[in-house]
This record gives structure tokens, C-alpha cells and sequence, in this order.
């Protein structure tokens, strides 16, 4: 048996009731072949596929915190350290009822990859809790940080592990972690990223996952003699992610006329009004339903189980920008038929396994997220780097050296896929060009 499938049937075994993860480790194994296979007995001895599927370490919490109505409520919080070979452990927060240590381990192995691609010093972790801050006041919200963070400030810090945001963690809930934070250990430090500007946040953080998904995108698409340039974009999502990535798609010469949230998704025939979605979004913290009211040129549908939203609309473009698993093989089916050309992933692994496998069959390019929308994290580096400076770069500054980084993580992915005979394969290339600097690190640093 090949050393790749020796690991991943322990995998399997070990991790069972983890399916994201389980997802996450076969993409990538599987797309490392080439690599492996061509250094098989030197990687078996060293174990190197069994410690980089292994979280260095794991914490899971208790987290209480008191609602409005005095009743107590119970949480349970997570951080997985998974891999610190090149750079201390980097990686967001999710808030939402569905994180479990299967999710939160699925996108901390990612991370790992993604952090290196950026061609910056960070490891790769994650975390964050079965916490909705949907619904909940701005107290009760402060409430579940402060004991979030009562607990988190144990494990992290400026040079040992450096949370961010992600869905569910924005602007204020990463505020009043990071006075918790301050308050307990007595040292302010850039120990979490995606701050105010007002307190060491980086110009341009909001701004650039979605930014630098477009970035990747277009890059993407000169490679291939194609361009953006009047280009319908059908986007899933409407938070941090899906509405800087509209945002930019228009900048660029494109036309988005979709987005969804989680109850239901817009057709806009004239193309999203950016500014409406912000104040629905980002302001009222309003459903999509409000956009539409306000907008005679959007067509609200609300979301319905078994049917495919906004990837049913006739589009050259497609960016998943919501969660994972949200674009499937009967989504993919619809999109090539449609005469979709590219995909590029704005949210972590949101296509599934037998939909990324169609699209690239069938000639669609594709960029994995761990690539295309690397430049969330690849900024929040950027944050880390300015609070050891004590100085704040420009807006002009932070996004020009972004757009530096989106085009190289590109072209490092396009380079490895060429290098190992699967050339236009992003996925391979995007996997196999993160790899091989952690597992240079990894081997350097002895058995650890
Ligand atoms: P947000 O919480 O800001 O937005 C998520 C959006 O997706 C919301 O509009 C939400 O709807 C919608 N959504 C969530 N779950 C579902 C679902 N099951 N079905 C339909 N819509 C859904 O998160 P982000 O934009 O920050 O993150 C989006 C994705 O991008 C995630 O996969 C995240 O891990 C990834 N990512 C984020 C980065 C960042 O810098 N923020 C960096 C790299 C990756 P509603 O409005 O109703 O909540």
C-alpha cells in the first residue's frame, strides 16, 4: 500500500466522526501524490504525513456567560494549534452553531497550507465556539467574549498564536476580546488580528479576503487569455468575505448580480448595489429580504432545501463566498452547463470534493480557497507586522503589497502544477507549493 493511502486509512480510523476534516486531509494527500510519491521512503521514516495530520495541540473549553434575562448559558469554546513549523500559529475564530472540533480541525489543516502559500512567517491553527452572536444583544455578545477570552488568553500571544476573525467574528466581537485579553495578562499586543484602527487594526483588513480573491481571479483568468472585463458573477455569501469581493469584481470591470445569506439569496439584473448590501449587512445586520425591498432590480428567493440558489444563474464567473459544502455536484452540473469558465473559492472549501473534480473535468478553472482567498490572512500578517513596528502603513500600502502576494500565491500554484506534470490544476499546485516549505521547516527542525 502507498505510504498516501497507509496515512489516510489511519486517518480515517483515528477521526471518524469528523467528516470536514476527513474531507480536508483527502483533497489534500491525495493532490500531494506526485510529491510524496517521489520522496515515499524518506518521508515514511520521518512520519512526516502522520505529525502534519496531527494537531500539535488541541484545547477545548468550557465557556459561561450570563444573558439578559440572568440565566446562565453554557458554550463550548476550541483552538486547535495544529502546525507552528514556519511561524506562530495563525488563524480566525468562528462563531456559529455548527463549529464542532471537526470543523474547527478541517479549517486549521488548511490554514496550515494557505499561511504558507502567503510567503509569510505563520502557522497554521483556528477556533471559536458554538456560539450564535445572532439575535443576541450587544451585552450578551461582550458577555460570551469576555469569557471566551478568559479562558483563550491561557493559550496565545503575539509571537506564540495570533486569532483573527472568520464567520461569526468581526470588528466587535475581535474589540472586546481583545480588552479582555489586555486586561488579564496586562500587555497590549497584537496578539489577535482584524482590530480597530483605533487599536493596531491594519487599513485594507476589512477589505482583504474579498479584495485578493479578485486579485487571484484575475490573474487567473490574464494566465488563460481571458480578462473580467464584462463578465457576469453570480456570488454566494453577503458578509465580510462575499461583499469586498463585489466590491472589487465591479472595481475590476465585472458584474456580480447575486448574494445569499442564510435564509435566502438576490437576483439583481442591474448588479449589486454595494452600498445597500453594506447598510443591510453590515449595519442593520439585516436579512437580504431588506435589500430587495429597497431595490426594484433585485428578485428575493427564499432559501428552500434541494434547490440550488444562486448558482442556477447563467454566469461566467462563480464565487463561493459563504461556508463550506455550500456548491455540490448538481451546483457544479448547472454552473458548466450554463457555460460557467471559472470558479474560485472566496470561503474555505466551500465546493464539494465530486463538484471540484466535474468543474476541472470539464475545463472550468479553479482556485481553491486555500489559495484564492489566502488574502484574509495574508494581511492580518501584514497587522502583526505594523504592531511590532508600532507603526500603520498606508490603505494604498497594505493593498498594493496584497495584490503583490495574491499574484505570487497564483503563479507559485501555477509553477508547482507545471513542475509536477498537472499543469491549469490549482488545487494540486496550490497544495503542493504550501507543502513543500512546511515539510522543508518540519524536516529541518528534527523530530517535533
Ligand atoms: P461572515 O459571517 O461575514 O459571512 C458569512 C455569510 O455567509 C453570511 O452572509 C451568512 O449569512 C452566509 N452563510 C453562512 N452560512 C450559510 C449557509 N449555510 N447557507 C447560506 N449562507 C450562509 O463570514 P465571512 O465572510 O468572514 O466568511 C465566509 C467564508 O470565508 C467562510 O468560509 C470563512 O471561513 C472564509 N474566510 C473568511 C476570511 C475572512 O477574512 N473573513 C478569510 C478566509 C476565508 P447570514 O448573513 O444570514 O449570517
Amino acid at each position: 500500500m502507498s505510504y498516501v493511502d497507509e496515512v489516510l486509512e489511519r486517518v480515517r480510523t483515528k477521526n471518524a466522526s469528523e467528516p470536514e476534516f476527513l474531507q480536508a486531509v483527502d483533497e489534500v494527500l491525495n493532490s500531494l501524490r506526485p510529491v510524496i510519491e517521489a520522496n515515499e521512503e524518506k518521508f515514511r521514516k520521518e512520519a512526516l504525513l502522520e505529525r502534519l495530520c496531527e494537531p500539535e495541540r488541541q484545547f477545548k473549553f468550557r465557556v459561561p456567560w450570563v444573558d439578559d434575562n440572568g440565566q446562565v448559558q453554557v458554550n463550548t469554546g476550541y483552538r486547535v494549534q495544529f502546525n507552528s513549523a514556519i511561524g506562530p500559529y495563525k488563524g480566525g475564530l468562528r462563531l456559529h452553531p455548527s463549529v464542532n472540533i471537526g470543523i474547527i480541525k478541517f479549517l486549521g489543516f488548511e490554514q496550515i497550507f494557505k499561511n504558507s502559500l502567503t510567503g509569510l512567517p505563520i502557522g497554521g491553527g483556528k477556533g471559536g465556539s458554538d456560539f450564535d452572536p445572532k439575535g443576541k444583544s450587544d451585552r450578551e455578545v461582550m458577555a460570551f467574549c469576555q469569557s471566551f477570552m478568559t479562558e483563550l488568553c491561557k493559550y496565545i500571544g503575539a509571537d506564540t498564536d495570533v486569532p483573527a476573525g472568520d464567520i461569526g467574528t468581526g470588528a466587535r466581537e475581535i474589540g472586546y476580546m481583545f480588552g479582555q485579553y489586555k486586561r488579564i495578562r496586562g500587555v497590549y499586543e497584537g496578539v489577535l488580528t482584524g482590530k480597530g484602527l483605533s487599536y493596531g487594526g491594519s487599513l485594507a483588513r476589512t477589505e482583504a479576503t474579498g479584495y485578493g480573491l479578485l486579485y487571484f481571479t484575475d490573474e487567473m483568468l490574464k494566465s488563460n487569455g481571458k480578462s473580467l472585463e464584462g463578465k457576469i458573477c453570480a456570488v454566494s455569501g453577503a458578509g465580510n468575505v462575499a461583499i469586498y469581493a463585489i466590491q472589487k469584481a465591479q472595481q475590476l470591470g465585472a458584474k456580480p448580480v447575486t448574494c445569499s445569506d442564510s435564509t435566502g439569496w438576490i437576483y439583481d439584473s442591474e448588479g449589486i448595489d454595494v452600498d445597500l448590501l453594506k447598510e443591510v449587512k453590515e449595519v442593520k445586520r439585516a436579512r437580504l429580504s431588506e435589500y430587495a425591498a429597497k431595490r426594484p432590480s433585485a428578485e428575493y428567493h427564499e432559501k428552500k432545501d434541494g434547490e440550488h440558489g444562486v448558482w442556477t444563474v447563467k454566469c461566467d464567473v462563480a464565487l463561493p463566498c459563504a461556508t463550506q459544502n455550500e456548491l455540490d455536484l448538481d451546483d457544479a452540473k448547472a454552473l458548466v452547463a450554463n457555460g460557467c469558465f471559472a470558479v474560485a473559492e472566496g470561503a474555505n472549501m466551500p465546493t464539494t470534493l465530486e463538484a471540484t473534480k466535474y468543474l476541472q473535468e470539464n475545463g472550468i478553472l479553479f482556485a481553491p480557497g486555500k489559495a484564492s482567498n489566502a488574502g484574509g490572512v495574508a494581511t492580518s500578517a501584514l497587522e502583526m507586522s505594523q504592531n511590532s513596528e508600532r507603526l500603520s502603513w498606508t490603505f494604498e500600502e497594505v493593498d498594493g503589497k496584497l495584490k503583490d502576494i495574491m499574484v505570487n500565491i497564483f503563479h507559485s500554484a501555477d509553477n508547482a502544477a507545471k513542475k509536477y506534470g498537472c499543469d491549469g490544476d490549482y488545487v494540486a499546485g496550490a497544495n503542493i507549493a504550501g507543502f513543500e516549505k512546511v515539510v522543508d521547516a518540519m524536516l529541518a527542525q528534527g523530530v517535533c
